[in-house]
């Protein structure tokens, strides 16, 4: 190993990425996360769906058009980015990331699989972490009670979920979502954070 690389090593081992299928839990997960240590570095992603009610722009998202996706793309301000769902684009701005990872503190990104396997290549010492629901029963019927997407849209995610659930094993660890609290403490000690 390079000077270079051993040097930043421990930086890239800060990074997190929590990805796993549609409705398992993953944003409720990341809140809690986030009231337990109010100070933890998460990352914003940009994106091109509309905002849902209650969303703000700038705190859940940043909520952005086609073109200004496009431009982020082009001038390389995207650490990774993905068409989710087939419709909506979704990216992770590099600049705050890699702040934090420069200034040695931690940083959490919560995005799909195929955003994760771009980050597993840009920072191949980055902490890729799977959040599996308890079973695919439970997952349609999340997904169902959620109430926030129509039929069609549940469909669409359900699909992409089916093929998400077999890339677990290219994580290095699977969180089971059984309930919030458990999936958080895991999550939390993967991530060294204190108690
Ligand atoms: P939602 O529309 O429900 O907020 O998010 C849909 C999906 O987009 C989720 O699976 C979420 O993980 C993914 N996602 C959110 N932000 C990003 C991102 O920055 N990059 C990628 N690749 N996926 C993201």
């Amino acid at each position: 190993m390079t000077d270079a690389a051993a040097s930043s090593a421990p930086v890239l081992a800060r990074l997190t990425v929590l990805a796993g299928p549609t409705a398992v839990g993953k944003g409720t997960v990341v809140t809690e996360l986030r009231r337990r240590y109010p100070d933890l570095f998460v990352s914003i992603s940009a994106t091109t769906r509309k905002p849902r009610p209650g969303e703000i722009d700038g705190v859940h998202y940043h909520f952005v058009s086609e073109e200004e996706f496009d431009s982020l793309v082009a001038s390389g301000q995207m650490l990774e980015w993905a068409l989710v769902h087939g419709v909506h684009r979704y990216g992770t701005p590099r600049g705050p990331v890699q702040h934090q990872l420069d200034a040695g503190r931690p940083a959490l990104l919560e995005i799909d699989l195929a955003g994760a396997r771009q980050v597993r290549r840009a920072m191949p010492q980055a902490r890729l972490v799977f959040l599996a629901p308890p079973s695919w029963d439970e997952l349609v019927r999340r997904l169902a009670g959620r109430d926030t997407e129509d039929p069609e849209e549940q469909e669409r995610r359900l699909v992409t979920a089916r093929t998400e659930l077999a890339a677990a094993d290219e994580f290095d660890h699977v969180v089971v979502n059984d309930t919030v609290a458990s999936a958080t403490d895991e999550l939390a000690r993967l991530m060294g954070l204190g108690s």
